[in-house]
């Protein structure tokens, strides 16, 4: 939560923050405290979206180029010193590390020529997160004691010119033979070919140029290489081969980005290997939540190595009514209880209760109750404790925690526009008097064009449902075609039996049907059928 305050003139500051190799876990905890308070954000486009997620509600995102438009390098530079004599406080937000050919050296020295105050904070670069997730470990007792990180890329290329779109990458730009190589000068290979384990950046296009150098300037063509294509991400791959057939094409199809490990220890990745062999890798998971729910739950696939797609099938909107809510909230002190079974119905109850002017005070005189930890974890929030927790969490449990007599009791149950009937008739049973108040409600949003097109392009393995309605969303959102394609290619992971048999009646292929609500029982579940998948039964 924001309080929307904007730094002062004399508070402007930029940080240079390393964003790491993409994996969510491997940004720093300085640079994702740093991101949280922000008021600009401004990103490459190699950074993962999924670092600013981070962010307040009310910052500014600014993208510096997609590929084929980014903006000239003294663009940016401008643009970070004018918001920092603004007062903002920015987060320039780079791949890897902002010092390690990321051009945060220039950006740094822009600042400091301005006099806006800076820090850099370090992240995780691609040479190191690569060969950690290759299983290569960079240097070794067993194998000599250097290792160097390299650019093969000119340095006056290619941010200071526009790529025109449909370039395949800047990587291709490389060329060796500049003097500008390597960030001032050109590479020496002679002496690079001396050190023990060499770690290209910015190489996949030119791959076969590299090879053959540091084969002319001495170093055996025997000499092992790895390509380590998205280090750390779901779709991470890695290709070896040896600096003589790198150097007759080997490698000509591994696309950016990618670092190339150079040397002797590109051998231990035989038994050290790892991120391969997580249960879920290669695995594709489409992931049906809201929008502003599926963030455990992706985390806990891609933990596990598996590669998710996100394709938010329901998302919550106010009542097409306010009415309702809005009489509730002109006359809390007349009611003795107020329930929630929802963290969505906390979250806009409370919303439409600030939208009033109003705050947490004026519940001062009701009782509150929950549902289930999550709602009274929303409530919490929102800093307010729930008075009464059921045991079983589910609306029979609630309406056990409550008194056998609740004769003169009124109460106001706040919940979606669309919901159970159970709770309210139990406690108007119990002789209290009950007023429903929806809200909010539920909305189906249009797919995402990517979704659309991995679905039809048969890129998915499996898609989680979590309840029944996730499954018609879905199939209401797809033509024909898509729904035959879902029927004949991809599986369905279902939580619970109700509905595994929505996904059945829509003519899905049930694979896993988790027992589980939470992200980890759902986890655990497919991580069980895999590994079951992969056993050959005799
Ligand atoms: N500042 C960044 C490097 C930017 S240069 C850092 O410290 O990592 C961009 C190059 O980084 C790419 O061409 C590629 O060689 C490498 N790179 C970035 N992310 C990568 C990833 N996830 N996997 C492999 N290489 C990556």
């Amino acid at each position: 939560m924001s309080d929307g305050h904007r730094a002062s003139p004399e508070t402007g500051r930029v940080y240079l923050v390393g964003a790491g190799p993409g994996a969510p876990g491997l940004l720093t905890l300085r640079g994702r405290d740093l991101l949280a308070r922000a008021d600009t954000v401004v990103h490459d486009y190699l950074v993962s979206p999924v670092h600013l997620r981070h962010v307040r509600e009310d910052c500014e995102i600014i993208s510096v180029g997609d590929r084929g438009q980014r903006l000239d390098q003294r663009s940016i530079n401008d643009l970070l010193v004018l918001r920092g004599l603004q007062g903002e406080m920015v987060v320039r937000l780079k791949g890897g590390d902002p010092f390690v050919f990321g051009r945060g050296g220039e950006e740094a020295s822009a600042l400091a020529a301005a006099g806006v105050p800076f820090e850099v904070v370090p992240g995780v670069t691609a040479a190191v997160a690569s060969a950690a997730y290759a299983g290569i470990p960079m240097t070794h007792r067993g194998y000599g004691p250097s290792m160097a990180l390299v650019t093969a890329h000119r340095a006056d290329a290619p941010n200071d010119v526009p790529v025109p779109a449909g370039t395949p990458d800047p990587d291709d730009e490389t060329d060796l033979d500049a003097p500008g190589a390597a960030g001032g000068g050109a590479i020496r290979w002679s002496a690079l070919a001396g050190i023990d384990t060499l770690a290209f950046y910015m190489g996949a296009g030119r791959a076969a140029a590299i090879a053959a150098r540091l084969v002319e300037a001495g170093r055996s063509g025997e000499t092992p290489v790895a390509f380590v294509r998205n280090a750390t991400r779901p779709d991470q791959s890695v290709f070896e081969s040896t600096l003589a057939g790198v150097a007759a094409g080997a490698a000509a199809h591994v696309r950016p980005p990618a670092v190339i490990i150079v040397g002797e220890v590109v051998r231990l990745r035989a038994r050290l290997a790892w991120a391969e062999h997580r249960p879920l890798h290669g695995l594709r998971v489409g992931v049906t939540r809201a929008a502003s729910q599926g963030d455990d739950l992706i985390e806990a696939l891609e933990a596990q190595g598996a590669d998710t797609l996100a394709m938010p099938t329901l998302d919550f909107a106010p009542p097409l009514d306010a009415g309702p809510l809005q009489v509730a909230l002109a006359t809390l002190a007349e009611w003795h209880w107020l329930v929630f079974t929802s963290t969505n119905g906390v979250d806009f109850f409370m919303r439409a209760l600030h939208g009033r002017g109003l705050d947490a005070r004026a519940l001062a005189g009701l009782k509150l109750a929950c549902v289930g930890p999550a709602t009274v974890k929303a409530l919490r929030a929102w800093g307010l404790r729930a008075d009464r927790i059921p045991d079983r969490f589910v609306a029979e449990g609630l309406i056990a925690a409550f008194e056998a007599d609740l004769t003169g009791q009124r109460v106001l149950v706040a919940r979606a526009a669309e919901a159970r009937e159970v709770l309210p008739e139990a406690l108007r049973a119990r002789g209290a008097e009950v007023q429903v108040v929806p809200v909010y409600r539920s909305v189906t949003p249009p797919l995402a064009p990517g979704v659309v097109g991995a679905i039809a392009a048969g890129h998915l393995d499996l898609i989680t449902f979590t309840s029944a309605s996730t499954v018609t969303r879905l199939m209401s959102q797809l033509d024909p075609v898509g729904q035959a394609t879902l029927r004949a290619r991809v599986g369905a992971l279902c939580i619970g039996p109700v509905t595994a048999e929505a996904a059945r009646a829509a003519g899905l292929r049930v694979d896993v049907c988790a027992p589980s609500h939470t992200a980890e029982g759902l986890v655990d579940a497919l991580v069980a059928w895999r590994s079951a998948a992969e056993t050959p039964s005799n």
